[in-house]
């Protein structure tokens, strides 16, 4: 008899030789219906798989990632089976599953086309529908590589020989098809529901580009045909969004071949930027945060110090001044430690919640760059505060509340995960649980839910992360609150307690946008480039069908400034229409078109981006329209 618990706690004798899915039918028949895999003491496993001791085990579906994994790599070995009885020349490199689906790669004499990936697809749905197993066994290190040479595989020998001498080497064999793979993987080809090929593209083998280039064909499976679609949506629903074809196309920001991971913003995006960063300022303001500035650059003693030195090299610039080490910050921590210590603080002082828009710079492989999501340089909304262990959760909360309040002017929902002390930390027992029950009591009072990642904190404390859902549902990671028990101590900030000793003030950083580039990224994304008005770099836009209407277009103009509004003035010798359905491309909120009745009247035509043509309104009329939505910063 073996003894198995589950993820609730729960435990059981189950007889010897029972596998996953018999116990997994043991408990429901929904459950086995849905069962994809199981996480055996920490390791995935085959349903098949025999529990030989004591173990926990979780079941694991599409929901988790492990499921996925499973489900997604055997679509994968799927598609390798359709290639092979299509072309049975190519050879077989690898085939990982990966988010969002899976690829695999081929060497191939000739470039596979839309038309192969047709006829691979339909291939890959008469696999699934024979519904053939998949048979795990195992080979010794020479039976597996003269089993793949005898095939005619020379990547899959190469990766066979790179392997330990002893090792027993897992294969998978689906009726005229076995692949090497340590697994896991579903029992059957029918268990796979809704399958698409994406694209086919080069790939250099083992992304060498001194290596032989290989085809790579990327694809995507589903347990139901619905969310397979909804996927396919999103995914042209994003490329549509996206933020770098639109920075460029609405001329907010820019990156050039001469400054990779740089980004360049030009004077529309600047508005955007400056009035993120004023909103940012005036309700940090209201918050009670003071604000600083660290310099960008300080010298190696510092980065010695606060541990960055040892452990965050490789991704520092660094520069000689007058022949001593010196790096450019890739955080604004050390900076902000120097501030606290210039003084001494007394119980009464505190917290101090000290703010700064912190350029950094760290390098990153030109190969992560993306547009403004990854770059090498940006700006993040810092901010430390320095407090006593009991103002711990009065002042999370108030941290959480300012979030929630940006995130809501924005339209973003949110979830929260709450990470914990890992295996390797330091700081003692009593500190951990003051901090992480500090942050627990938080969220609780706030009514928030969370996910609890056990063991995910960072090794000096722990931390909430805030993920925002876009309107087309991706999730973004922003917000964090990060408690930390390293710096104080490395920097030996004290303040003075009731008692007259001194003590170490408690800290956290915290960021709200996170980075300021990404953060104008995801609302780029967010609102396809339609910004809200107070957000727009252009709020209207005055379009005047012919010269005679000129100057009661500049005066019309002219009024609208002097309220602060943005706003351009069309003056081309273009047809009306034209001038129309350009501003639309801009996504301009507000189009004031001026023809004869408007000049005479005194009014303005009024189309707005949303609603199409809204009417004559006179002038003042349309002020406080606008100036209200502003206000009052409308979505
Ligand atoms: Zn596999
Ligand atoms: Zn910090």
């Amino acid at each position: 008899m073996i003894r198995i618990t589950l993820k609730d706690g729960s435990s059981k004798e189950y007889n010897d030789g029972i596998t996953i899915r018999e116990i997994a039918e043991s408990i429901s028949a929904g459950l086995a219906r849905a069962v994809l895999a199981g996480e055996v003491d920490g390791r995935v496993k085959d349903l098949s798989f025999q529990p030989e001791k004591d173990c926990t085990l979780k079941l694991l579906t599409f929901d988790d990632e492990g499921g996925r994994l499973a489900y997604r790599h055997t679509a994968s070995h799927v598609l390798a089976q359709a290639v092979k009885r299509l072309f049975p020349n190519v050879r077989l490199a690898i085939g990982p599953a990966i988010d969002n689906g899976f690829y695999y790669d081929f060497d191939t004499e000739k470039n596979f086309t839309p038309d192969d990936l047709t006829k691979i697809e339909k291939e890959m749905e008469s696999i699934i529908k024979e519904d053939i197993s998949l048979e795990r066994y195992t080979l010794s290190r020479d039976e597996a590589l003269r089993f793949m040479e005898e095939k005619g595989e020379p990547y899959k020998a190469e990766l066979i020989r790179e392997l330990p001498e002893n090792e027993e080497i897992s294969f998978y064999k689906q009726g005229d098809f076995t692949d090497l793979c340590a697994g896991p993987h579903l029992p059957s080809t029918g268990k796979l529901k809704a399958i698409r090929l994406m694209s086919a593209t080069g790939a250099y083998w083992r992304g060498n580009e001194k290596n032989k280039m290989l085809q790579r064909i990327y694809g995507t499976a589903y347990p139901k045909k619905s969310q397979l679609e909804e996927y396919l949506f999103r995914m042209e629903e994003a490329k549509k969004r996206d933020h770098r074809k639109l920075g460029k196309e609405l001329d907010l920001f820019d990156i050039m071949d001469e400054g990779p991971g740089f980004p360049f913003f030009m004077p529309k995006g600047m508005v955007l930027r400056n009035l993120l960063e004023d909103y940012w300022r005036s309700e940090h303001k209201k918050a009670g945060y003071q604000e600083i500035k660290t310099p960008m650059i300080l010298n190696k003693d510092l980065w010695v110090r606060s541990g960055h030195w040892e452990n965050y090299r490789e991704n520092m610039y660094t520069v000689e001044i007058d022949e001593q080490d010196f790096a450019i910050k890739p955080m604004n921590c050390p900076g902000g430690m120097l501030v606290y210590k210039r003084k001494l603080h007394s119980y009464r002082d505190l917290p101090i919640r000290a703010g700064e828009l912190g350029l950094v710079h760290r390098h990153e492989l030109s190969g992560a760059l993306h547009g403004l999501m990854r770059v090498r340089c940006f700006t993040q909304d810092d901010a430390h505060i320095f407090m006593t262990p009991e103002q711990i959760k009065d002042e999370v909360i108030g941290v959480i509340n300012l979030i929630d309040d940006f995130y809501k002017v924005f339209g973003f929902k949110y979830k929260v995960e709450l990470s914990t002390r890992p295996e390797k930390s330091i700081g003692s027992d009593e500190m951990w649980e003051l901090s992480t029950s500090g942050l627990k009591e938080a969220l609780d009072a706030k009514g928030i839910s969370y996910k609890i990642n056990e063991g995910d904190g960072a090794f000096y404390g722990p931390k909430i992360d805030f993920h925002l859902e876009d309107s087309i549902g991706r999730t973004w990671q922003c917000g964090t609150i990060q408690l930390d028990m390293n710096l104080p101590e490395r920097f030996d900030l004290t303040y003075v307690g009731a008692d007259g000793e001194k003590h170490r003030p408690v800290m956290i950083h915290r960021v709200v946008f996170g980075s300021i580039e990404r953060f104008i990224a995801i609302l780029t994304e967010h609102f396809a480039g339609a910004f809200p008005v107070w957000l727009s770099p252009v709020q209207v836009k005055i379009l005047p069908i012919v010269d005679k209407h000129y100057d009661y277009a500049y005066e019309v103009k002219k009024l609208l400034e002097q309220k602060d509004i943005r706003v351009e003035l069309d003056t081309r010798n273009e047809k009306i229409g034209y001038k129309i359905r350009e501003a639309q491309m801009e996504k301009t909120p507000y189009m004031l078109v001026i023809g004869d009745k408007e000049t005479e009247g005194r009014a303005v035509a009024v189309r707005s981006r949303k609603d199409g043509d809204i009417g004559a309104m006179s002038v003042p009329d349309f002020i406080n329209k606008i100036i209200e939505e502003i206000k009052t910063k409308a979505k």
